[in-house]
């Protein structure tokens, strides 16, 4: 569901008082949404047409530094702006916030005017494009998975992110005793994002102390990934207000289970379901098969668009639930890819290596690409594999850290005929600034395994 919206309903809603403010936002290479708050009749009289930001925005890392080595953008270049043009489809109420409401926009090239290829959106939306030419469009679910906490975000960092205290005090799969005492967070999380137009089916327990997961209706991929992004953001939000924190990051703890963020995926073609054939044994189209070949064979090239960070691979543990190879398998949980709805028109792929950190518009967009190669070379899909697939010997891993990624991100061909050379290199540039920072830094376990005993 796009946007609630029309551009007179909000003017309407400007006169008549109830909208004062209007977020215009756009989506940055982590995801998140970055942007400006206008007062709603500027945003009426001037702003819906256009606004600026410094090009620096898709090129920081997490801090908002400024690292060297983007062709796009830099020091000698002497940052200068991109356009954000609103996207006015996208107009929605944030009736987790008094007053207000919200576009997101995209980044398009200051002179040219044209999108900007690497901004996010404008990546997803381009394989979105390729997909349509060839008559097929792709629905997409993702999930999001977080830790909620006892302590407030300001309390945990002033506390120097020690002593983190989950909401409950235990494992909380599918309980609704559990849940019943996090109403207060996760009851208006579900019902302020329905009211802002997004498509809520539920939250539920997850299988460890304080980890929680929304689940939102499968929507077209450009949609699924604007509706990921403002859940992700209000989640926070509204945590925050009740003075709690909720954390995306995938392994808070080496101990504790990670947060994944699930990708279900399928294609359709005029309101038909496009994996489904009645007359295989599991329901699977070949165009299903192709896809998820695929999808499979160049799961290593991708995977740092569905594990963009250091503490990304941590999350790759055996026995966990969070898979650590590139094979399929039918309803297991063991496997990187598993398939749902066998035998059904909801037939569908679930890529399970995604880390609740992920970019929805890089990770879909990066998928679709992959799936679209499996399609366009007809590959074949190999045989499910069976059983518990950690102890797999001959099943490929999924890369095990942001350096061997970063590698098979850089060769991927696929992904440079996909994206384009420049595209890749900036997120290349991307995945080393991240690793460079990493090992510049000392960590709290080298001294204290090292300190006295080395
Ligand atoms: P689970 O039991 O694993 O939670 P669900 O039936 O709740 O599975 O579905 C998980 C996600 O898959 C939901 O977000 C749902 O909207 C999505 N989904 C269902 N059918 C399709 C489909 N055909 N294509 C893509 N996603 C789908």
């Amino acid at each position: 569901m796009p946007g609630t919206l029309s551009f007179d309903d909000l003017k309407t809603r400007v006169q008549d008082g109830s909208v004062d403010t209007v977020l215009a936002c756009f989506v940055d290479m982590q995801g998140r949404l970055m942007g400006k708050r206008f007062h709603a009749v500027n945003f009426l009289e001037h702003s819906f047409e256009e606004t600026h930001c410094c090009n620096y925005l898709l090129a920081t890392d997490l801090e908002m530094g400024t690292p060297d080595g983007y062709a796009s953008t830099s020091w000698q270049a002497g940052y200068g702006d991109y356009v954000m043009k609103p996207d006015l489809g996208t107009i929605r109420p944030v009736p987790w916030l008094e007053g207000t409401a919200m576009v997101l926009c995209d980044i398009l090239d200051h002179h040219s005017h044209l999108p900007v290829p690497h901004s996010p959106r404008a990546m997803l939306q381009r394989q979105v494009a390729r997909l349509s030419d060839m008559g097929f469009d792709a629905m997409m679910a993702t999930e999001l998975e977080f830790f909620l906490f006892e302590q407030s975000f300001d309390d945990i960092r002033r506390g120097g992110f020690r002593d983190l205290k989950p909401i409950s005090g235990y494992n909380e799969d599918y309980h609704i005793l559990q849940t019943t005492r996090e109403e207060h967070v996760m009851r208006p999380i579900r019902n302020h994002l329905y009211a802002a137009g997004l498509p809520i089916e539920n939250t539920k327990g997850e299988a460890e102390t304080g980890q929680e997961e929304l689940n939102i209706r499968y929507a077209p991929a450009l949609d699924c990934a604007d509706h990921h992004t403002i859940a992700k953001h209000a989640i926070k939000e509204i945590a925050n207000a009740n003075g709690h924190a909720a954390s995306f990051l995938p392994k808070w703890h080496h101990d504790k289970v990670g947060s994944s963020s699930h990708v279900h995926q399928s294609l359709w073609q005029d309101g038909q379901p496009m994996f489904y054939d009645a007359s295989d044994d599991l329901g699977m189209s070949q165009l299903m098969k192709h896809y998820m070949a695929g999808l499979i064979a160049h799961a290593p090239e991708y995977t740092f668009f569905l594990a963009p960070y250091v503490n990304s691979y941590k999350r790759f543990a055996k026995g966990t639930f969070a898979p650590t190879k590139t094979v399929w398998s039918v309803d297991n949980r063991t496997a990187g890819f598993r398939l749902c709805g066998d035998g059904t028109k909801g037939v569908r792929v679930e890529c399970r290596v995604g880390g609740s950190d992920l970019n929805p518009y890089l990770a879909q967009a990066a998928m679709l690409a992959a799936g679209i190669k499996g399609i366009e070379d007809e590959m074949e899909l190999t045989p499910p594999t069976s059983g518990d697939v950690y102890e797999d010997a001959k099943a490929a891993d999924i890369p095990q850290n942001l350096r061997t990624a970063t590698e098979t991100l850089r060769g991927s061909q696929m992904l440079r005929e996909a994206f384009g050379d420049d595209v890749m290199d900036h997120y290349t540039r991307c995945a080393e600034v991240e690793q460079e920072e990493f090992d510049r830094v000392v960590t709290d376990w080298e001294i204290a395994r090292g300190f006295e005993r080395a």
